[in-house]
């Protein structure tokens, strides 16, 4: 059992180990940057440790760093969270080649999902269902406008290292292909220095469906069923639910069997989320992310269980706490992540919180590393909460959803609030009718977001 684990992370998530932690009777140690001395993750923990400068490159992803942190004060396993170093595959050889355990997958699971093209073919050999597209990389634009032809316009030409919605380019036609395909090339290169690109099928009106899966590293594995995330602006969730309002029962036991039955395949430890487009019922794998999701917590909240805990139950070699049988969907949540952004552009909006009150009441969970007087630097992502509701129904959290936001204060920043009230006057978001483009569609309209 570990006595003492290290948060190699910062914000809401570092709070949410912390408590995990505290609650299995584990001591926490947080790790900090000089703009962070003050941040609510370093009061919360047992221990903290400055490893760096503002600068997330020379703290937060500082490896030396961490792993010294762990070192002096004595952690025997590092939990990496979301972001920053979660989905870095070296990293976690280091980890380990210093007798310290990684929360989280095999180094070697993050190297197979981390890159798009090896990611395919894997859960293609797994029998999980894909977009239609080129068998791996595409070497050059003859053989680019080959594929165009034979899958059928329009197509997507997306960079293998990419993320973040990064090193992708839509061709709508034939004659889109040479600016794409260049495009998607230089982009890969520039942002993830390899220019690799393959082509798939372009979905016009898809969902985004994504299956929580949890293995325990020894063969064994569950899905907890779907999230949607189709509400996005560039490509970036803000809206998240759990059930998908789209997806029947049928459906969601027979991808998430075969997602379980993947990743059990794999020996696939901890925590995964497959990501699909879904479109006409059909569900077509986009890629797979290695670690604990932001949006969670809607998961958590329709199963009632506690996926940190389990990660580190797993992590340090003991069963999952649940079968696939014991796992039963109860009500209906709905995440809504709150930055600190200024509208209509989404321009980021660091500065002084001068007023904080959390929502709470029935139903209600706020993740948030904000107090009154905290200052939020300059430096890092903008997310600063997320709202999180729980109803009988899907009906029931909507309406707990407005109620919560309406008690939220955050003054001093500009946040994203207004937007999800704005939303919630949507005739499409009560009936559920949306796709990944709408939110887009919809800023353009209302806000005169480009
Ligand atoms: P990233 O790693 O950059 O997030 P993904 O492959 O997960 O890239 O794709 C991000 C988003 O791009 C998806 O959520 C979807 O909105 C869009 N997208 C990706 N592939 C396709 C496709 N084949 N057809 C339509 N949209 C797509």
């Amino acid at each position: 059992m570990f006595d003492k684990i290290l948060i190699a992370n910062r914000g809401e998530i570092a709070l949410r180990v912390i408590r995990a932690c505290r609650e299995m009777g584990i001591q926490s140690v947080a790790v900090h940057s000089t703009a962070d001395a003050d941040a609510m993750h370093v009061r919360m923990a047992d221990e903290s440790v400055c490893i760096g400068p503002p600068s997330g490159t020379h703290s937060y992803l500082s490896i030396p760093a961490i792993i010294s942190a762990c070192e002096i004060t004595g952690a025997q396993a590092i939990h990496p969270g979301y972001g920053f170093l979660s989905e870095n595959a070296n990293f976690v050889q280091i980890v380990e080649d210093h007798g310290l355990t990684f929360i989280g997958p095999t180094a070697e699971h993050i190297r197979v999902m981390g890159d798009k093209i090896t990611a395919k073919d894997t859960m293609k050999d797994l029998g999980v269902p894909c977009v239609p597209g080129s068998d791996g990389g595409v070497p050059d634009l003859e053989t680019a406008k080959k594929i165009g032809e034979d899958i059928g316009y329009p197509v997507i030409i997306k960079a293998t290292a990419g993320g973040g919605g990064r090193g992708m380019k839509v061709a709508k036609t034939a004659a889109d292909m040479e600016q794409a395909f260049m495009t998607a090339r230089a982009e890969g290169k520039a942002a993830f220095g390899n220019d690799e690109v393959y082509i798939e099928k372009y979905l016009t009106t898809p969902r985004h469906i994504e299956i929580q899966v949890f293995g325990d590293g020894k063969g064994k594995a569950v899905h907890l069923g779907e999230r949607d995330c189709s509400l996005q602006r560039r490509h970036q969730k803000v809206f998240e639910e759990a059930p998908g309002p789209c997806i029947t029962p049928e459906e969601r036991a027979r991808i998430g069997k075969t997602c379980a039955e993947a990743v059990a395949k794999i020996n696939y430890i901890g925590a995964g989320t497959i990501e699909f487009l879904y479109e006409k019922g059909e569900f077509y794998f986009i890629e797979m992310n290695t670690r604990l999701q932001v949006e969670h917590p809607v998961t958590e909240s329709i199963f009632g269980v506690d996926l940190v805990r389990e990660q580190i139950r797993v992590a340090e070699g003991l069963p999952m706490s649940f079968s696939q049988d014991d796992l039963e969907i109860n009500g209906h949540s709905i995440e809504v992540r709150i930055n600190a952004e200024k509208l209509p552009n989404f321009s980021p909006c660091p500065g002084r919180i001068t007023q904080y009150h959390a929502p709470g009441g029935l139903g209600v969970r706020m993740d948030s590393a904000l107090y009154d007087g905290y200052s939020i630097p300059p430096y890092y992502d903008s997310l600063i909460g997320k709202l999180i509701v729980h109803g009988r129904d899907r009906p029931e959290a909507l309406a707990r959803l407005s109620r919560a936001l309406g008690e939220l204060i955050v003054d001093g920043v500009d946040t994203t609030v207004p937007l999800f009230h704005a939303l919630l006057e949507e005739k499409d978001i009560h009936t559920g009718e949306y796709n990944i483009h709408w939110l887009e569609h919809w800023l353009e309209t209302n806000l005169g977001n480009a």
